[in-house]
């Protein structure tokens, strides 16, 4: 069997309609955001667990997007912590199998868990085009887990 497709992007690449209650097999618009803003949060199903920063990454995660965003952008520290904190976790769940299709499950907005992330869903972030996202550093983790990653196109 071949492995199942996951696609990752950009909110920016998402059609511009409301995605609507998830029907039962149809592939699912998830954000892979910590804080997504509201219109990602309009344009999406749900959320993506484990896939962007949680508990002491935050803090990291906004170092990171701080020294990002500087006209000073002269470190890439802050960055390479950031990566390096969720690749260590990346790993354990990719090791535990947490992340596998049909294991890995998405959840609504409020995190009330739902059933496993279906083949052909859609991952994202809103970094735009040529900024380092997290899922670029997710991608390897995905595919060692049995997805067949590809990146989203409008
Ligand atoms: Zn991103």
């Amino acid at each position: 069997m071949p492995a199942p497709l996951l696609l990752l992007g950009s909110a920016a690449d998402l059609p511009a309609d409301l995605p609507g209650p998830p029907s039962p097999a149809a592939p699912l618009r998830l954000t892979a955001m910590a804080r997504p803003p509201t219109w990602v949060r309009r344009l999406t199903h749900g959320s993506a667990p484990h896939a962007c920063a949680e508990g002491e990454e935050l803090g990291l995660m906004d170092l990171a997007l701080a020294a990002r965003a500087s006209p000073l952008f002269t470190t890439r520290a802050p960055v390479d912590r950031y990566f390096a904190a969720l690749e260590a976790r990346w790993e354990t769940l990719a090791v535990a199998g947490v992340l596998a299709p049909g294991v890995w499950a998405w959840t609504w907005h409020d995190g009330t868990a739902r059933g496993p992330i279906r083949p052909g869903s859609v991952l994202v972030c809103t970094c735009r085009t040529g900024q380092e996202c997290h899922l670029g550093h997710l991608a390897p983790f995905l595919m060692r887990a049995g997805w067949d990653v590809r990146r989203l196109r409008r």
